[in-house]
């Protein structure tokens, strides 16, 4: 394991940051690290990189305690903070190369992540020059130098335009195929565009910890119907599988399914059998952002 999180509580003042959370990455996994803004993503990152230390609990980076080892676990960690200070009056190479000074790394190192972030164009500018997702590179090259075995991204995309996230996240990607990486964001697609697994922090607690495909095939299925005639509630529940059912509107109807299977023809069957017509039946299937949306609500 990579990263090894056990019951951290973390407490500012009377405040519960965190609340007992665990969660445990292999090497090699890129999780998504997902949850609206004061949920604790950026604690639990803190705390993960040795910036700050948990009220209670363990976390471990490669087999090194965060709270005793901190040495060792910055060894094994890059961290881009999210608000990533640099020194915008410094040049490129400049300021990567001063930090390249503090992880005492090579001068062939400088030039290679320079090339894997895709600064080369840039790397004479000054970062004032440089656009937000540029700087972010230049953060991203800085947390690579020291070639850690673990990444740790608070926010990368955050402030990004759309042409921008695509090529950070694109980015992320590739630099994952390498290292394990843990990401933090507050949009669930982005989750999908870059990693196979989440998990997702609300108010301190861990409430979700899938892999995507696994979120997506758990879901339930919600069919939307239209019947000529008014329908009993009653009635609705002689549908198999049926968990819930809404009326939305005169004979319209929200219908929720413990089921992947398709329940368009049992509906259509159902009408039949009991005399009534079928104006409309939409599948209405919650996408991932509906998910996230409902687990994290107040
Ligand atoms: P996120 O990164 O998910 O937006 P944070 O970890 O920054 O969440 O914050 C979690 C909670 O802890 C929030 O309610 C925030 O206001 C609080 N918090 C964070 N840092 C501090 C601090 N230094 N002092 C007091 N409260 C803090
Ligand atoms: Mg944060």
């Amino acid at each position: 394991m990579s990263i090894i999180v056990e019951n951290i509580t973390k407490t500012y003042g009377n405040q519960k940051a965190l609340d007992e959370v665990s969660f445990s990455i292999k090497s090699g996994e890129i999780v998504g690290f997902l949850g609206p803004n004061g949920a604790g993503k950026s604690t639990m990152m803190k705390i993960i990189t040795t910036y700050i230390n948990p009220t209670e609990g363990v976390a471990t980076i490669n087999g090194h305690h965060v709270a005793t080892e901190s040495m060792l676990v910055k060894q094994s960690v890059g961290y881009l903070p999210e608000h990533n200070p640099l020194y915008l009056d410094m040049y490129v190479r400049e300021y990567i190369q001063f930090n390249a000074l503090v992880h005492k790394v090579s001068k062939e190192r400088i030039n290679e992540v320079i090339e894997q972030v895709g600064l080369t164009p840039e790397a004479h500018k000054k970062i004032s020059q440089l656009s937000k997702g540029y700087r972010q590179r230049v953060g991203l090259a800085v947390a690579l130098l020291h070639n850690p075995e673990v990444l740790i991204l608070d926010e990368p995309t955050t402030g990004l335009d759309p042409n921008q996230l695509v090529e950070i996240r694109g980015l992320i990607k590739e630099i994952g195929k390498t290292k394990t990486v843990l990401f933090s964001t507050h949009i669930m697609q982005e989750v999908e565009a870059v990693c196979d697994r989440v998990i997702i922090i609300n108010k301190g607690k861990i409430v979700t910890d899938k892999k995507l495909n696994e979120l997506k095939s758990n879901k339930d299925q919600i069919v939307e119907v239209e019947f000529d005639l008014r329908v009993e509630e009653q009635l609705l529940n002689q549908l198999p599988k049926l968990t819930k059912a809404i009326n939305i509107s005169d004979n319209l109807w929200q219908l929720t399914f413990n089921t992947s299977k398709d329940m368009r023809p049992a509906i259509f069957d159902f009408a039949h059998d009991n005399g009534l017509k079928l104006l409309q039946s939409q599948l209405k299937n919650e996408d991932l952002e509906t998910l996230f949306r409902s687990l994290t609500k107040s």
